[in-house]
């Protein structure tokens, strides 16, 4: 049939063949249109913008893909990384004190987000449970990102009530955001507070699916009532555990990028070899100890993965 004039779009969800994109323009704008891709355009992803054209019965075709700012990938269940989402301006890391944060899962994460090139905020959720047992330990944790020049903010999905904090609604409002952590930490809470209906849905798949098991939910972006836009889907909230390579390991660990350059040895497994810059900038302060267990244990694991045959668990 007949094709309407070519215009700019979004993706915001995607069935096989089919996406959902919403016009941004003229009398389109806002509306949702079934739409087909021609051929030659490679794999969309929500988040994607697009130009496309406007057919019989609120169906679309796309006809092309606008440029991306940045691209987030999962792995599929062979271990090959498959597009999930695209213009994305920070990954929102949550962690809480119960569960108790690990350096390790926070590292990964955040080695993620250096490599894929979409900045992480930490974002501690439960402040009600601080108490004089966990503080401490909680403030020095928070204290190395901060060090490291992370963004920190704090909240209680608990005590925000169905409205979200003033520091989620600072942190969300105008930008396109995505939740990542642990599992019990609070992400659907939190973003319970941002979007009463649409959470509970990917709640409920997220607790069906289980903890380490691939979905093959897609993505969806939801328009936040505050402003701003979410981006979710069970798989996206553990995207960072894929497997890495030690060149990546390196550069995603900023203050090791920093320092990599003057290691000594090619193939280095900076395990404190004379020589090692690594290790002499761990002696000389300039990486924490706990940063440095960290990133010797990402490699490992992502060694004993590698030999396993990248079957992430
Ligand atoms: P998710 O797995 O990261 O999505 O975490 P949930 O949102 O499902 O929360 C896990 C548990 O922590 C639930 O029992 C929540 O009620 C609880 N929870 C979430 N936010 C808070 C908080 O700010 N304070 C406290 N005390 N509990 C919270
Ligand atoms: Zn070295």
């Amino acid at each position: 049939g007949e094709l309407g004039p070519e215009q700019e779009g979004l993706v915001i969800a995607h069935y096989g063949q089919q996406l959902d994109v919403e016009g941004l323009e003229g009398e389109n704008a806002g509306k949702v249109v079934r739409c087909f891709v021609r051929a030659n355009i490679d794999s969309l992803v929500t988040g994607d913008r697009v130009v496309w054209r406007p057919g019989q019965n609120e169906t679309g075709v796309i006809v092309a893909r606008c440029d991306r700012q940045n691209l987030l990938q999962r792995p599929d269940n062979f271990g090959a990384l498959k597009p999930v989402a695209a213009n994305i301006d920070h990954i929102i890391l949550v962690i809480a004190p119960e569960p108790e944060p690990h350096d390790s899962l926070i590292d990964r994460y955040l080695v993620s987000s250096e490599i894929t090139d979409i900045p992480a905020v930490i974002l501690l959720n439960k402040t009600d449970l601080i108490n004089d047992d966990n503080r401490e330990q909680i403030n020095a944790l928070l204290a190395r990102y901060e060090a490291l020049g992370y963004q920190i903010v704090r909240t209680s999905a608990a005590e925000s009530g169905d409205k979200p904090s003033p520091e989620v609604e600072a942190l969300v409002k105008g930008q396109t955001s995505v939740f990542v952590g642990q599992s019990g930490v609070g992400k659907s809470s939190i973003i319970k507070t941002l979007m009463p209906d649409e959470v509970i849905r990917v709640g409920a798949v997220s607790e069906a699916t289980g903890k380490g098991v691939h979905t093959t939910t897609t993505a969806k972006l939801f328009h936040v009532p505050i402003g701003g836009e979410l981006i979710d889907s069970p798989g996206i909230r553990e995207f960072g555990l894929w497997h890495m390579t030690p060149q990546e390991i390196e550069y995603g660990f900023r203050e090791i990028r920093e320092e990599i350059g003057h290691c000594k040895f090619r193939n280095c497994r900076h395990m404190g070899d004379p020589g090692c810059a690594i290790d002499a900038a761990a002696k000389a302060g300039r990486i924490s100890p706990e940063r440095l267990r960290s990133f010797h244990r990402i490699l490992q694991d992502m060694a004993e993965q590698q030999a396993r045959g990248l079957k992430i668990d």
